[in-house]
């Protein structure tokens, strides 16, 4: 999903924590029907993560989609996002105004390109791989292989989305995000080539997305 404008609201989200659960609000626009909400993760609702699911946010992290359906077996799920305090961090307060202008527009691609991507696998699984190829030969689903599947396509629609609005950037900062895009997304490639990872899982399907999902394909 395309982001029609630069961001209005980014830098008034930015200095300001009460707008921060309208700008992540605004979201809700152009969100797809599978998605039911986007909200600020306050520090009330960053506690209830916390004690009913045990997510705190890795370092870094501006956004966190949840499956509706925890027991997630590759689609039918709806998804709630929220928008991490981290993607205000107090270094990026004290960036030059063109560059804030250019970190709320990454922001902003993380919940339309990256998240509802997220969204999109949990509700109606992956384009190209049926979600029973994920499942091993015990009949459970391969959560490391399918979350590692997950994640690269998110990366790979996050990159594309940003790359996209280039012409719109001020300054460098788009350049070395896009590239920090594919350093992320290497991580969980890695993972497709861990045998204990993908034991159970048809060889012929392993190879096929190690061949498809590699990141110099992916994010060129
Ligand atoms: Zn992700």
């Amino acid at each position: 999903m395309a982001l029609t404008s630069r961001t209005p609201g980014y830098r008034h989200a930015l200095a300001n924590e009460d707008s921060r659960p309208d700008f992540a609000k605004n979201f809700e626009k152009n969100k797809p029907d599978f998605v039911t909400s986007v909200d600020y993760a306050t520090d009330e609702i960053l506690e209830k993560l916390k004690n009913k699911l045990g997510y705190v946010p890795p370092d870094g992290a501006w956004a966190k989609s949840l499956p509706l359906e925890l027991n997630l077996t590759g689609a039918g799920s709806r998804t709630r996002i929220f928008l991490l305090p981290q993607a205000f961090s107090e270094k990026y307060k004290m960036a030059p105004k063109n560059r804030k202008e250019d970190i709320g527009m990454a922001v902003s691609n993380v919940i339309s390109s990256h998240e509802f991507s997220h969204a999109e696998h949990y509700f109606e699984g992956f384009e190209d791989y049926p979600h029973n190829r994920f499942i091993d030969n015990d009949g459970n689903l391969n959560q490391r292989v399918f979350g590692a599947a997950d994640e690269l396509l998110a990366h790979k629609a996050e990159y594309d989305g940003l790359k996209s609005q280039k012409k719109k950037s001020r300054t460098s900062f788009f350049d070395l995000y896009l590239s920090s895009i594919s350093q992320q997304a290497s991580r969980y490639y890695s993972w497709l080539f861990e045998e204990k990872f993908v034991s159970g899982l048809d060889p012929k399907f392993v190879d096929s997305l190690r061949e498809n999902l590699d990141p110099k394909l992916l994010f060129r």
